[in-house]
């Protein structure tokens, strides 16, 4: 950060596209266009991510996953080994049906999948920049795998393809990479054994700061039903949070506002950036900034507070276009009223 801001707001990663570019509010909305057209019409979405975070006064700025149909599987779709037009439906994060790709044959990343969306965006602004990349534990939890036969394994090769979009990212002019990993919540034994390895293998030699999210997901019925089954404490952060304390990510993106997350759990990532999610993407309601100023304040506690980075709990993809704008504005609004009380 050039200008040693305090509280830097940022998005964990998508915003809704534009009606012309996909239907909204839903996931693996198919693209309305194609070819050129589609081309420049993610160049133009881009745009208007850009121009939607300046105006609401995002201080870090991201793509929204504009150019991508989903988080995951467009990173997937990109890579050979894949075939993704015979897809398969799989359980993922062990909760719900999805469509996926299926590893087919040993994979490897022919070109860059990102990299000249990052340019482009980098050209546009002169605020840092956020770029999200799947992370190989949710990698492997979102395909059908035909030919590694090793969750392991295969987050292993992913791991080692997400270090070389990365390292190209970060050339393109990228501030932070962050890897994002929903799967974390669910499968402690894996992150334990060879998930948080996998991570760090993926963010080898970047000098770049990198973050990983780890969420209860986007704000769909799957997700919701299942928090419901979760009890009046989510304590799965206390599972995953001691390897991510030891291992060199600098930000972790956590879910806050509205959850049943005990918030002294952000005491086991002491030292480490927090990007503390204070904005409920499960909900059409727009939190009011005092409602997120009292968010971010309930945390300080346990978050040293040049280390707090105000963020959204999850992408807001499924969301309208005037919901999400109203959060992003209610995020700005929600830090300053914390910087005031810090005289910042
Ligand atoms: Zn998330």
């Amino acid at each position: 950060m050039s200008k040693k801001l305090l509280l830097p707001t940022s998005i964990v990663g998508s915003l809704p596209k534009p009606a012309w570019l996909a239907p909204p509010e839903k996931l693996w909305s198919p693209w309305k266009l194609e070819g050129d057209q589609l081309l420049e019409g993610k160049q133009d979405a881009l745009r208007i991510a850009l121009q939607q975070q300046h105006l609401a006064g995002v201080d870090i700025i991201s793509d929204g996953e504009q150019t991508r149909q989903h988080f995951v599987t467009t990173f997937i779709e990109h890579l050979s080994g894949v075939n993704f037009e015979n897809r398969k439906i799989v359980k993922i994060r062990d909760r719900y049906d999805a469509s996926v790709p299926v590893v087919v044959g040993e994979v490897a990343r022919q070109k860059a999948v990102f990299v000249e969306d990052a340019k482009f965006l980098r050209k546009l602004t002169e605020k840092p920049i956020k770029w999200a990349l799947p992370g190989p534990m949710t990698m492997v939890d979102t395909l059908y795998d035909d030919h590694y036969k090793s969750r392991e394994k295969l987050a292993w090769e992913f791991a080692k393809l997400l270090n070389e979009e990365a390292r190209e990212l970060q050339d393109a002019g990228v501030d932070i990479i962050q890897f994002d990993e929903p799967a974390f919540n669910v499968f402690f034994d894996e992150v334990n054994d060879w998930g948080m390895a996998a991570l760090e293998r993926a963010t080898e030699g970047l000098k770049c700061e990198t973050a990983v999210h780890v969420c209860y997901g986007y704000g769909i019925k799957a997700n919701n039903d299942w928090k419901k089954t979760l009890g009046s404490e989510w304590r799965q952060y206390e599972e995953i949070f001691p390897k991510i304390q030891a291992s060199n990510i600098d930000i972790v993106s956590l879910e806050c506002h509205n959850s049943n997350v005990p918030l002294n759990l952000i005491e086991l990532v002491r030292g480490k950036k927090v990007m503390v999610g204070a904005i409920d993407v499960a909900t059409n309601t727009i939190e009011t900034p005092e409602e997120v100023a009292d968010t971010l304040r309930s945390t300080l506690q346990f978050v040293d507070i040049e280390n707090l980075y105000p963020s959204t709990n999850c992408g807001m993809a499924p969301l309208s276009r005037n919901v999400a704008s109203g959060k992003l504005s209610a995020l700005s609004a929600g830090a300053e009223i914390i910087r005031k009380e810090f005289g910042m």
